[in-house]
């Protein structure tokens, strides 16, 4: 026996301490990363990342679960579901005439209704949504992706199962509040990860446009905000590896299609021959007769600001649904043309996500400090490479 060997005097030599920081920017573009050279210096390994096609609440679930949109069931928030309308015992809004439906304020009011209604955090937008249309919606929430036990595994999941301590940003809060959460979390010195979301930049975007002075500020601001972050997390921990990316980029918006009025002057009966939900950036649409299919197939087909998407485009970027639940045809329009008005709104906006996903300006945005870390090609990738980086087994 070789007991006798035991120092007592001898350092004991503590395992290293890590922590992976994951910094989600939404809409920071690989483009507008690139020319702002945001955080090159503290993260020198960098490159574009392919996004995701879809209207939104797409990104979150892809990122998250490593799935296609097929295979997750996240694409957009409205579907078409009147047997199942979270909206339908919603009654009181027809009492209300047209000149009050119309304005903002009380559209606003009734969509935190709303929102408190189907369970959501009160920043529920309703917008320009016909309200005699919302009992036909379906609301497609992806909130249940951070809880535990969701519908898919996620990389919260795995950390929970392998029990490694991690931190979340919490969607109720806004982003000063979740930095702060996360700077608390951070000098316990306990963490393996701390996933930090910052959504403000993609609303931004949508008012000013990818060029504005306030879009260099905030991107500066969020250098610092990270910058601090790394330095707290390096007084507490041996080693700090940090992956900051984003789900798409931004588009800004050049033209605008009144595409809603072409297709609601046709001699067709919005919801009996068919259902639309007009998104910023296309139009899905439901048919309940052939003649409908052909009327508006024929008056968008030759409408030089878009194109209707095939089953093999749609197919090729993982948002094929069988069952035709967020639309039987998608017409989406060409980068930078706004569909207008839409359900978002009668309003202008300045930039737009939700454009072909092999467009220079959908591009997402990945870098990290870790030179060993594999690229991730995709959104579906990052789940695998956040898992190699923290050190567990996705
Ligand atoms: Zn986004």
């Amino acid at each position: 026996m070789d007991n006798c060997s035991y120092d007592p005097f001898r350092p004991v030599k503590m395992p290293k301490t890590s922590i992976t920081i994951a910094v989600f920017i939404d809409a920071l573009g690989w483009r507008l990363a690139h020319e702002h050279g945001f955080l090159r210096e503290e993260l020198p390994y960098r490159g574009p990342l392919a996004t995701i096609f879809g209207p939104g609440a797409t990104g979150d679930p892809t990122i998250l679960t490593g799935l296609k949109p097929r295979d997750h069931g996240h694409f957009a928030l409205f579907t078409y579901d009147p047997s199942n309308s979270p909206f339908r015992k919603v009654l009181w809004p027809r009492l209300l005439p047209q000149f009050l439906t119309r304005r903002g304020r009380v559209r606003r009011w009734f969509g935190k209704k709303l929102s408190r209604y189907v369970g959501g955090n009160g920043d529920f937008e309703v917008r320009d949504t016909p309200f005699n249309l919302l009992r036909q919606l379906g609301y497609n929430d992806n909130r249940d992706l951070y809880e535990p036990n969701g519908a898919q595994a996620t990389l919260f999941d795995d950390l929970r199962r392998q029990n490694v301590p991690f931190h979340v940003s919490d969607w109720r809060l806004d982003e000063e509040e979740n930095l702060a959460a996360a700077r608390k979390e951070i000098a316990t010195g306990k963490l393996r990860l701390a996933y930090i979301f910052l959504p403000q930049l993609d609303i931004l975007q949508q008012y000013e446009g990818t060029s504005s002075q306030k879009i260099i500020c905030k991107l500066g601001w969020y250098e610092q905000e990270i910058r601090d972050l790394i330095a707290l997390a390096r007084e507490h921990y041996d080693e700090v590896k940090v992956a900051a990316f984003s789900d798409h980029g931004m588009t800004d918006i050049r033209k605008e299609c009144a595409l809603m009025q072409i297709v609601s002057s046709l001699p067709l009966e919005f919801g009996e021959d068919y259902f639309a939900v007009y998104d910023a950036t296309m139009a899905r649409f439901w048919f309940h007769t052939k003649e409908a299919e052909r009327l508006i197939g024929d008056a968008l087909l030759y409408l030089s600001d878009g194109q209707w998407l095939d089953d093999e485009t749609l197919r090729s970027w993982g948002c094929d649904f069988p069952d035709g639940r967020y639309g039987d045809r998608i017409y989406l329009l060409k980068p930078g043309i706004l569909l207008n008005p839409s359900f978002m709104g009668r309003y202008r906006y300045a930039g737009m996500h939700g454009f072909d996903p092999a467009h220079e300006d959908s591009i997402a945005f990945f870098a990290t400090n870790e030179q060993t870390l594999p690229r991730p090609q995709g959104l579906e990738d990052l789940r695998r490479v956040l898992s190699q980086s923290i050190g567990i087994a996705a």
